[in-house]
């Protein structure tokens, strides 16, 4: 049994045999130990791409539907419910997977819906339904994530096989899941394989330090929808699949449903913070006007003072001057004896 589930959990890259964490790793090598993932996604900058920001849909996420024996009973159940509506949407949306929901609510295979593009220079075949969304991450990530630049070599995307081996759907069959890199971004939770590698047996502060793609391109991923598996318990970090709402994906078709509180509340929070600038700048433009008031009304002072000033120095002179002519024209009268003897000299 043991070799035949080390058989089936030969899958390198992005090995999504969640179950075949069991098995036992090589002689000399520890099972690896989770490693801690940072809640550090930045504030988002202003939306300049063509795509609603928008985040994966709860229940489509797989750690919120997984169900095990050691949940009650009663939660058991809520979370199969779950699991049948996400694969039922998976359907709608995406295409009828054989023995996987029912044919009758799609008509079509995922690979009807595939379509061949370029994502950061490298072909990948996604579902048509999210390529969208590729396009704005990949336009984001050329503006945002410069730091270092990431250059991705592999690329993978749909598949026609299923690569969960516990009776899940891997959301490759649907194709809208994209693996990164799939030698060098690692996913240490999920076959005996990945365990072994030295970044794996690291014991790392962060799951980043298991991975080459940059933590500025989980960010960007994260904002359009997807959901990166470094958040589950497989700490895939090659891997992320579009669980958003893939008919609000454009701006052109209005917010997505389920993040119209979000939005709502986002846009709330810009208005009072615009609003808070506005009063901020008022102010300030209201102090510097107060100031050149003030400056005025001194330098207004200053001169009338220094007219003031003038105009008492130009009285003082003004009687100086009469005075000086006052004293002037008394002295001829007081010569006036000798200009009468004068004549004779
Ligand atoms: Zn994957």
């Amino acid at each position: 049994m043991r070799q035949k589930l080390v058989l089936l959990g030969a899958v390198f890259s992005c090995a999504l045999a969640a179950l075949l964490v069991s098995v036992a790793p090589a002689d000399g090598q520890r099972r690896p130990r989770r490693a801690p993932v940072p809640d550090d996604a930045p504030e988002r900058p202003e939306n300049e791409t063509a795509c609603n920001y928008q985040d994966p849909q709860d229940f489509m996420i797989r750690e919120n539907f997984l169900a095990n024996w050691k949940q009650p009973r009663d939660e058991q159940q809520r979370r199969r419910k779950l699991q049948r509506e996400a694969v039922r949407y998976r359907t709608e949306q995406y295409g009828y997977f054989e023995g996987f929901g029912n044919p009758r609510w799609n008509k079509h295979a995922p690979t009807h819906y595939a379509k061949r593009v370029q994502f950061m220079d490298l072909p990948i075949r996604v579902n048509e339904k999210i390529i969208p969304a590729l396009e704005c991450v990949e336009a984001q990530l050329r503006a945002e994530c410069t730091e270092p630049v990431y250059t991705p070599r592999r690329l993978s995307g749909i598949r026609t096989k299923n690569t969960y081996h516990n009776g899940q759907a891997s959301n490759h069959i649907y194709g809208i899941a994209v693996d990164v890199d799939p030698l060098l971004n690692t996913c240490c939770m999920c076959v005996a394989q990945w365990g072994d590698h030295p970044l794996c047996q690291n014991e790392v502060e962060s799951i980043y330090e298991r991975m080459e793609m940059p933590p500025c391109w989980v960010h960007v991923f994260e904002r359009f929808g997807f959901y990166w598996l470094g958040r589950d318990s497989l700490q895939d970090t090659m891997h992320f699949e579009f669980l958003g709402d893939p008919n609000h994906i454009l701006k052109t078709t209005g917010d997505p449903p389920h993040m119209a509180e979000a939005l709502a509340a986002e846009r709330a929070v810009q208005e009072e913070r615009e609003a808070e600038e506005r009063a901020a700048a008022e102010a300030e433009a209201a102090r510097i006007a107060a100031e050149r008031e003030a400056e005025l009304e001194a330098a207004r002072q200053a001169e009338e003072r220094a007219a003031a000033a003038r105009a008492e120095a130009a009285a003082a002179q003004q009687a100086a001057a009469a005075e000086e002519v006052a004293t002037t024209s008394e002295r001829p009268q007081a010569n006036r004896g000798c200009s009468v003897s004068a004549p004779g000299l």
